[in-house]
């Protein structure tokens, strides 16, 4: 909670700083470049603070998550049906409970489409 607080102090400060940088008034020009530089670094520090405040709120979620009395136990979800199990996950049996949809083996273009998708994602960072 502190941390969202200085989150928003500081991107306050470099709002607020940013529009005294460019008071058309403001003479010498290293005081303007200065208070610009000054909003900057607020503005950084902004939002390395609001990616802390983030992280921390994803912790505290996690930790209620994982404390919380009335969850049962994990069970991992069973296999769709016994086809599927016992081909290496290459074919699906009559008695599968998976939509018919998703039930389809990719081909091998398809595998390096979606590798390349994947790839892409990892890369931008994920979904933040
Ligand atoms: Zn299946």
């Amino acid at each position: 909670m502190t941390t969202r607080i200085y989150a928003h102090a500081s991107a306050a400060a470099a709002i607020l700083l940013t529009a005294g940088a460019c008071h058309p008034d403001l003479h010498p020009r290293w005081i303007g470049l200065s208070t610009l530089f000054t909003a900057v670094l607020f503005a950084w520090f902004a939002r390395r603070c609001y990616a802390q405040a983030r992280l921390e709120r994803a912790v505290q979620q996690r930790l209620e998550w994982f404390h919380r009395e009335d969850d049962e136990p994990f069970v991992p979800p069973a296999p769709c049906c016994s086809f599927w199990r016992h081909t290496d996950r290459q074919v699906h049996g009559p008695d599968c409970t998976r939509p018919a949809g998703a039930r389809t083996t990719l081909t091998s273009e398809e595998e390096a489409a979606f590798a390349g998708l994947a790839a892409a994602f990892h890369r931008a960072g994920g979904a933040a």
